[in-house]
């Protein structure tokens, strides 16, 4: 059973960043739960 990416990703519900609250429609990784700004500010406290 061959099922594309893309196909799969559009099953997945619309995910919602869980610091801002904002929709992550636009990001498809599973193992984030924060949009790209949070997840930028978060790999700058890491860093730090
Ligand atoms: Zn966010």
């Amino acid at each position: 059973m061959i099922q594309k990416t893309s196909e799969f990703f559009k099953m997945l519900p619309a995910k919602s960043c869980t610091k801002c609250g904002n929709s992550m429609t636009e990001q498809a990784d599973c193992y984030t739960t924060t949009c790209e700004d949070c997840n930028d500010f978060q790999h700058y406290a890491i860093y730090n």
